[in-house]
């Protein structure tokens, strides 16, 4: 196996990182990536690792589609950047981030407004709080903005708990806001629980921190929601390995959340994953020799990673 350290920085601050960085990793079957974010323990990366070892050396189920419709992703950013970066996209759907710490609902609404301005009537609007609001927070946020007209809400609350009970209170009070489960399928030990307690309409899954396409493919089948399939903030070898899982899924019915390229000022390949007329393409990443050199990590980052991996594989043995 082929190893490479690389490290690109982000056009806008996102998930609090400015520069993101991992591996790539070339095998029989082709290139992965291995990318688990610093912060996160050995026990955790250990999915990343198999999710990497899938895609280099056994490769990807056979696709049922050839292409993967995307969504334009929107920082927690002022409305007039929020209607810029909708307007320049091609995508039929927007994800908007919401709840950010330090700002306002104000904020979300100017932003949900902007979107929507920007995007159309027929254009659809999904939010991500990535688990900032607590359910009376999140009742009223999504009262005020479901008047935007919301394909669903990502992870309003932090728990499924908080989910479940949040969504009988949308019902009760008639607010149509489905709920979309990310973190709580991602990293819950019991991703099953979001269908137990009826805490989510949709599931959100990402197949490096899930530990790979098939195993995925099982999660879905298991949870027997509609699938979403998001990127966690990867280089077109990452994105590579979601457009795998999406193009693999019998079902596919809302835009993926693949489209993160857009995020980075740089990439590792030599044709970048990103979307033409909103969809992406099912098919391979040439990795390009010069970005590899061009990214490569500074020797410090590359020793930590090196460490972090080996450390890694004896928790997978
Ligand atoms: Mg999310």
């Amino acid at each position: 196996m082929q190893l490479h350290c690389w490290q690109v920085p982000m056009r806008t601050r996102f998930r609090g990182i400015t520069t993101r960085e991992g591996m790539l990793v070339r095998g029989a079957a082709g290139w992965a990536e291995w990318s688990p974010f610093t912060e996160y323990d050995d026990a955790e990366a250990a999915n990343w690792w198999a999710a990497a070892r899938e895609a280099a050396e056994t490769g990807f189920p056979a696709p049922v589609r050839d292409r993967v419709a995307v969504n334009v992703t929107v920082p927690a950013v002022d409305f007039a950047q929020a209607h810029a970066i909708v307007s320049a996209s091609s995508c039929r759907t927007a994800k908007v981030k919401v709840a950010e710490r330090g700002q306002h609902l104000s904020d979300d609404l100017d932003r949900i407004e902007a979107v929507r301005d920007a995007i159309g009537p027929r254009g659809r609007i999904r939010v991500d709080a990535n688990g900032g609001w607590d359910v009376e927070t999140a009742v009223d946020a999504l009262k005020q903005l479901g008047r935007f007209g919301l394909e669903y809400a990502e992870q309003p609350c932090a728990s499924v708990e908080e989910l479940a009970q949040l969504r009988r209170e949308l019902a009760r009070r008639g607010i149509d806001v489905p709920i979309a489960a990310d973190e709580s399928i991602r990293r819950a030990a019991d991703p099953q629980r979001v269908v137990e307690l009826e805490a989510a309409d949709v599931a959100v899954l990402k197949v490096q921190p899930l530990g790979g396409v098939r195993r995925c493919l099982e999660l879905a089948e298991q949870l027997g929601l509609p699938v979403v399939v998001s990127s966690a903030l990867e280089t077109s070898v990452g994105i590579r390995m979601g457009v795998a899982l999406a193009a693999a899924l019998p079902e596919l019915p809302h835009a993926c959340g693949l489209n993160t390229l857009a995020l980075f000022a740089d990439d590792v390949a030599a044709v970048p994953l990103v979307a033409t007329d909103g969809s992406l393409l099912v098919r391979d990443v040439l990795v390009d020799g010069d970005a590899l050199a061009r990214l490569a990590a500074p020797s410090d980052r590359e020793q930590w990673w090196t460490q972090r991996l080996a450390r890694v594989r004896e928790v997978c043995a």
